[in-house]
């Protein structure tokens, strides 16, 4: 089968990362993929979205985050005109048309907006997109080689009482009021708490404690990020124990290693939390088998989905 033909009206490859988009039912390159203003996804950020990413030509672990997003849809009220193989089909079709070896692959549903302007989000017609561009991570090259330097916020995550926070979602005023929190404090990224002071997570990571060889991670009032559980599923088979529980700040600045997962980055290293070195500043040794097992795992057809590049 061909590859469909990418709609193109005008060039402007220098404001958008290099990439295609599908939107309206049309393959169109990053610069011209737009949105109405009056899309609530833009107005109230009533939207879901998921990201999944392609390393050396295939998708990992795509299931998950196609089974999280159409959960996301069903929990907000939403309905799309594609099934999960037409959705895989529309991702395929990014990626190979976008050409991307290794790629940030983005699908999202919008309230979309209604012909009146109804209050009414009964009344939207929801709009899916989606789009390919190259793959970014959380951390850069360097703070994966010497670890990241994140800042607790005294910010609460938005809790979960207020926006299930297993529908993937853009509601990030916090997180983006954490990041200059952070920025101010010296530190390069952040992690906020909860309604009780404990832990939660960071923009677009969840969070992970090593104290005496257990690993743990927030339970309750984060995103169950694809890579947490991938996190789970490689310790389970490195026979390290890893658990959900509650992390107090106390507990998390008495860490033997800190790390962040996240599907923009993989599993990335912590070394600076506060003004504290953590596990002496170097990269844990727990870390270091996670990190790499992780990796390992993007070549196992049983985690990965390979692209259609023609
Ligand atoms: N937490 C938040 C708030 C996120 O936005 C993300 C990803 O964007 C994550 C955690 C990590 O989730 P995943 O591993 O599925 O990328």
């Amino acid at each position: 089968m061909s590859l469909p033909e990418v709609t193109q009206t005008y060039r402007d490859p220098h404001h958008y990362p290099k990439g295609i988009a599908f939107l309206d039912d049309q393959y169109v390159p990053m610069n011209q993929a737009k949105v109405s203003v009056l899309d609530y996804g833009f107005l109230h950020s009533d939207a879901t979205y998921d990201v999944v990413h392609v390393w050396k030509g295939a998708f990992f672990r795509l299931d998950l985050h196609l089974d999280r997003f159409f959960a996301g849809l069903e929990k907000l009220h939403m309905a799309i005109p594609y099934d999960r193989d037409e959705i895989t089909e529309i991702l395929q079709n990014c990626v190979a048309l976008s050409g991307h070896r290794d790629a940030y692959v983005e699908l999202i549903c919008t309230r979309g907006n209604s012909p009146d302007f109804s209050r009414d989000p009964r009344d939207a017609i929801n709009r899916f997109m989606a789009f390919a561009i190259p793959f970014g991570s959380v951390a850069n090259k360097d703070q994966m080689d010497r670890g990241l330097h994140l800042a607790i916020s005294d910010t609460v995550r938005i809790p979960p009482s207020s926006v299930d926070p297993s529908i993937k979602n853009y509601h990030w005023l916090d997180l983006v009021q954490g990041l200059y929190d952070a920025y101010e404090k010296g530190a390069e990224t952040t992690l906020l708490v909860n309604g009780h002071g404990n832990i939660a997570e960071g923009p677009g990571f969840n969070i992970f404690c090593v104290k005496d060889g257990v690993v743990t991670t927030p339970d309750s009032g984060v995103l169950l990020g694809i890579t947490r559980q991938t996190v789970f599923d490689l310790c389970a088979e490195l026979g390290i124990t890893c658990e959900a529980t509650q992390i107090s700040r106390d507990k998390l600045i008495a860490a033997d290693e800190i790390f962040i997962s996240s599907t923009a980055g993989g599993v990335m290293p912590v070394t600076r939390l506060n003004d504290y070195a953590v596990g002496g500043g170097q990269l844990g040794p727990i870390y270091t088998q996670v990190h790499r097992l992780y990796w390992d795992k993007h070549n196992d057809p049983a985690w990965s989905l390979r692209v259609r590049y023609e």
